[in-house]
């Protein structure tokens, strides 16, 4: 599937590629209305009534995923709330073998993720996964999201990569619309990137059940 001697950089996903997306989830969907009603004592449902098309409005832009803006915008302490079900923060099956199997390639192992720093740290904090990767970019610190072509040249003038040496996965069909435009030129997504949720399809995509189908077989573990 993968001719790995053509691949010299794996960027990686966070949210939904290597952690399974029922945390953030449950978070937004779930946990922040649940708070935010009981702050400004409305129900659930009301608060949900009040928070998702602003959500909706935001999606895919840098203020979407900065746990600043909505501790601000909510007047909630999002982090805190984050730790209260941070339970859910888990890594998707096989995430540990399958950076093991790049480490053994010598790849450079690159996580690339929108999540605000806060988020990244109480995530790796959760999952002991950081020393596994090279290097870490988030979109905070290019300035832009990664669905925004903007922050895959700041990543070229910050981040030296081949493009065409590198392989990008990302549960995110708009993210990966913005890398393919960039010429990355290897891209997978994810079928299910929630362990609750229902699986994706895409009609150009490679959409991985698990990362042992780019791993051959006798190393996985
Ligand atoms: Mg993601």
């Amino acid at each position: 599937m993968i001719d790995w001697d053509e691949v010299d950089t794996v960027f990686l996903d966070m949210d939904g590629t290597l952690l399974d997306l029922r945390f953030d989830n449950h978070f937004w969907l779930e946990h922040v209305p649940l708070r935010f009603g009981q702050r400004h004592g409305i129900s659930t449902g009301q608060a949900r009534a009040q928070l998702f098309p602003k959500m909706t409005q935001l999606r895919g832009q840098l203020d979407w995923y900065c746990t600043t803006f909505w501790s601000k915008e909510l007047d909630l302490p999002i982090i805190e709330l984050k730790r209260e079900v941070s339970h859910l923060i888990k890594a998707r099956a096989h995430v540990e073998s399958f950076l093991k199997y790049l480490r053994g390639l010598d790849k450079r192992i690159v996580l690339f993720t929108n999540a605000h720093e806060d988020t990244l740290a109480l995530k790796m904090e959760k999952t002991g996964l950081e020393a596994q990767f090279d290097k870490t970019i988030t979109s905070h610190s290019l300035g832009h999201a990664k669905e925004v072509q903007a922050a895959w040249s700041v990543l070229d003038r910050v981040y030296d990569f081949d493009p065409d040496r590198a392989l990008f996965i990302d549960d995110s069909f708009s993210v990966l619309d913005s890398a393919r435009a960039h010429g990355i030129a290897r891209l997978f997504g994810i079928k299910m990137p929630d362990s609750g949720g229902d699986p994706l399809s895409h009609p150009h995509y490679t959409l991985l059940d698990s990362f042992e189908q780019i791993m051959p077989r006798r190393n996985t573990s």
